[in-house]
């Protein structure tokens, strides 16, 4: 197939894509990467051919950093970095740049726990709360902080446990958020935050950049030296132009980072979005409670607008491969549960169409009826 054909063709049966990461992007976000990568900027040369210092290329970093501030309203005290290496690169350079003698952790899962080994190594690293001992199916609550660390670091979704902390929290230290699943899924007060980090890949982009968002009096706060790539204070470059430009950007991500965030814009942005998320996963929610033949897994307050997770129902527990192919058969993508948790996730971020889950209701109650 060609050119665009293989986005619309009536030869497949429409999909429902609830991946967890990578995951569905807004289709206007792929067709314009497309074109771009035929011919960038109309300079007939294409996307993956150009240099990252051709002036079109410079104005669209402008413009995505430009929107990241007006969708969540980030203050000039605050840096944007965009980098390579994935969240994961972030766990250990978080506590590089900060970690001075004490960092402070919240275990929310296993990107939180990985989170924390990373910081191990570079100092004091307590662990305020931890909800491990009910496999993480809930957020702790009423911690104390210590005021003496460098920061206090939680993740404020729980993609695999599908928990999410719904509160910008007050913190007496350098608050740190890992927000790579719920990132511009609701609005955030970023004054709140020190560092807010996360992997574009499950709501702002395709794998392959990171973003970091930092407060900059908080730049060469470790005291440590630092190899230069690890260092943010390097990706902030002498000029605007310059700013995450230190080595080769990684532009085809970033491309469709940009056009997801305008498609987020036009959309009416975060604030439009949360409204439109809400919706969704209570929805799904709603089925989830009503249909005797499944059951949530997160404790009900805490529960993720981004990644909603159940299993069968006692008694109903031999029917989860049949339901799996049930929901196959009407192009349902992507829903197999971790298998830390089993049964389903339904990972519904920005992208995912209230269709999608309309349909995946549907498809749930008709599976409860055919067992009647
Ligand atoms: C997916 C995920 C990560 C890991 O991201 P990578 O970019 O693959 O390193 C970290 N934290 C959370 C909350 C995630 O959902």
């Amino acid at each position: 197939m060609r050119g665009k054909d293989f986005l619309t063709t009536p030869y497949m049966m429409k999909k429902y894509n609830f991946n967890a990461g990578p995951c569905v992007l807004p289709r206007q976000a792929v067709e314009a990467t497309i074109d771009a990568i035929r011919d960038f900027d109309g300079t007939g040369i294409g996307l993956l051919e150009i240099s990252h210092r051709t002036p079109g290329w410079e104005r669209v970093m402008a413009e995505v950093e430009a929107l990241w501030r007006e969708l969540l309203n980030i203050p000039d005290d605050y840096a944007v970095l965009f980098l390579g290496g994935g969240a994961s690169t972030q766990f250990f350079e978080v506590p590089a740049n900060l970690l001075r003698s004490k960092a402070a952790y919240l275990q929310t899962g296993v990107w939180a726990k990985k989170a924390i080994k990373e910081a191990r190594a570079y100092g004091e690293t307590v662990v305020v709360a931890s909800s491990e001992d009910r496999n993480y199916s809930y957020v702790p609550k009423g911690f104390a902080i210590p005021a003496d660390a460098d920061y206090f670091h939680v993740t404020t979704n729980n993609t695999i446990y599908g928990t999410e902390l719904h509160v910008d929290l007050d913190s007496p230290v350098p608050l740190v958020a890992d927000m790579s699943s719920d990132i511009m899924s609701r609005p955030v007060d970023v004054r709140k935050y020190g560092l807010i980090y996360g992997g574009a890949q499950k709501n702002v982009g395709p794998a392959g950049v990171s973003f970091v968002v930092v407060r900059r009096d908080l730049l060469n706060s470790s005291g440590r030296a630092l190899p230069t790539m690890v260092n943010y204070a390097t990706h902030i470059g002498e000029k605007s132009t310059d700013n995450s430009m230190f080595n080769t950007p990684p532009v085809v991500a970033i491309f469709v980072m940009y056009q997801t965030l305008l498609w987020l814009k036009e959309q009416g942005g975060v604030e439009a979005m949360y409204e439109i998320n809400k919706r969704k996963a209570a929805t799904l929610y709603a089925e989830i409670d009503r249909n005797p033949m499944f059951v949530g897994t997160a404790a009900p307050e805490d529960r993720s607008i981004m990644n909603v997770c159940f299993v069968m129902a006692p008694g109903s527990e031999a029917l989860e491969g049949e339901f799996m192919e049930f929901a196959k058969a009407r192009g349902m993508v992507g829903i197999k549960g971790h298998r830390s948790v089993g049964g389903f996730r339904a990972s519904i971020y920005n992208a995912c169409p209230v269709e999608a889950v309309e349909a995946l209701v549907q498809c749930m109650k008709d599976f409860e009826t055919s067992k009647r």
